[in-house]
């Protein structure tokens, strides 16, 4: 078992790009190289606007390279309770999830990049009866806002044994995270974004009608400036406070699996799995035979986020989840083991808007960014460009830069949720 500090998914590119050094002049500043920082520098430059991009590290080498690779055109967090939190905008949400999908699926049309998509579409998996009325219910909201979302039940969706149905969300699929970040970033290169990587923003100040960017060797002077800066912006004394809270989710990697024992599962569909835990599991196949699986813990950041491996202890209790939901396969080895950063929101949407004069936000967080930060991206660049606010960037526009704290994120709702979820598993057992 390999515990990485990087992604499981792709090689760290060994072509890093210079550092900052001395001083630089733009319209645009996109502080982060996640999907988000260059999908909103892409169509900055595609529209004509001078840009640079400011990556701390390598672009692409954050949550971006490190995720389940499940691109699902559905709003992060429980349809019931969105729907009642955000009555009025849930409809545009919705909207906004839908259309995230087909604006990656052009990036990998534009940039010609393939990273082993396989348009399956994701199930929010019911593996109780209370979770299949729960995905029954979730569906019918969903519907009803327009998603292009489908209740299914039993094994003719082709899922493996023990999952009894769920919501099925038909747009998107699977793919490698890491081919398609360091794909995306072999585009904003040829694109002729000027990038410059190892380099962190270390403060962000107005001075008349631009804004200065100090990083350690260098600075820039911008008229406007987008942080991009995912869950880390908490630690950043520039971004508006209490933006998103960092959370720690972990991934692990099966070896590969005969495809005859995989068949033999029942899984034909392919369809990326969702549990409908409190703390949902994950569970996908991937272009290598392998099984990819994560979540079902939650780890607050306690101190500046920072290089981290996953806790033994966690992928183990990730491992008993994998093998509970595939005991045919109990034999198969956990080969690999990887985590990242996820930016959470009280609201469990994504936000935009501008902090201070001429500095912008975006994050699509809450583990739903894969394709929703680089469409928020995107969005938020034409309107940099100046188009007026797009349909789907209105309703998570946020005039004020104010952020309350998250009533859910604190270490005892965690454990309490995987406790009970642990419990439900038990006695769903038991019963069967
Ligand atoms: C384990 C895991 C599983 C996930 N699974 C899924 C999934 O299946 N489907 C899905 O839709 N989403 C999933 N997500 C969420 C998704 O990966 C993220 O929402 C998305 O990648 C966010 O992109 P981003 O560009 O905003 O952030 P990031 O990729 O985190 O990029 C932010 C960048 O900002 C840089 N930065 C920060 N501070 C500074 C600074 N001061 N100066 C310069 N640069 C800075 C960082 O180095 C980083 O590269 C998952 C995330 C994780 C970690």
């Amino acid at each position: 078992m390999t515990y990485s500090a990087f992604t499981g998914w792709a090689d760290t590119p060994a072509d890093v790009l210079p550092a900052l050094e001395g001083d630089t002049e733009c319209d645009v500043a996109v502080v982060g190289g996640g999907l988000g920082g260059m999908a909103t520098a892409l169509r900055l430059v595609e529209r004509g606007v001078d840009v640079v991009l400011i990556e701390a590290g390598v672009c692409g080498a954050g949550a971006s390279s490190r995720n389940a690779g499940q691109l699902t055109n559905a709003p992060a967090g429980d349809p019931q309770i969105l729907s009642t939190m955000h009555p009025r905008r849930f409809r545009d949400v919705v909207r906004f999830a839908e259309g995230a999908v087909p604006f990656v699926e052009g990036l990998l049309d534009r940039f010609d990049i393939d990273c082993g998509y396989e348009r399956t579409g994701n199930l929010m998996a019911a593996v109780s009866k209370g979770q299949l009325r729960k995905a029954k219910r979730n569906t019918q909201i969903l519907q009803k806002a327009g998603a292009d979302a489908e209740f299914v039940e039993g094994g003719d969706f082709g899922v493996p044994e023990g999952i009894l149905g769920g919501s099925f969300e038909r747009g998107g699929g699977t793919l490698n995270p890491g081919l398609l970040a360091f794909g995306v970033r072999k585009a904003l290169r040829g694109a002729g974004v000027r990038v410059f990587e190892r380099t962190p923003v270390r403060a962000v100040e107005s001075h008349g009608g631009s804004v200065h960017l100090s990083t350690p060797r260098g600075r820039v002077r911008a008229g406007r400036v987008v942080l991009a800066t995912n869950a880390h912006s908490r630690d950043l004394a520039f971004a508006p406070k209490r933006l998103a809270a960092p959370v720690w989710v972990s991934m692990a990697e099966t070896e590969p699996i005969a495809p005859e024992r995989l068949e033999a599962t029942g899984w034909t569909s392919r369809a990326g799995l969702v549990t409908l835990h409190n703390l949902m599991q994950s569970f996908r196949i991937t272009p290598r035979g392998t099984i990819a699986f994560g979540v079902r813990r939650l780890q607050l950041a306690h101190s500046a986020l920072g290089s981290r491996q996953p806790d033994p202890s966690v992928v183990a209790d990730l491992t008993r989840g994998f093998h509970d939901r595939f005991p045919s396969l109990r034999d198969v080895a956990v080969e690999r083991a990887w985590g990242g950063w996820i930016a959470m929101t009280p609201s469990w949407l994504p936000v935009v808007g501008e902090s201070t004069k001429n500095v912008f936000y975006s994050i699509a967080c809450n583990g739903h960014g894969l394709a929703q930060a680089p469409y928020l991206g995107a969005l938020l660049a034409d309107r940099l460009a100046g188009d007026e606010l797009h349909d789907d960037l209105a309703p998570l526009w946020r005039d004020r830069p104010r952020f309350a704290p998250s009533p859910f994120l604190n270490s005892a709702t965690l454990t309490a949720g995987w406790m009970a979820d642990r419990l439900a598993d038990r006695l769903n057992r038991g019963r069967s």
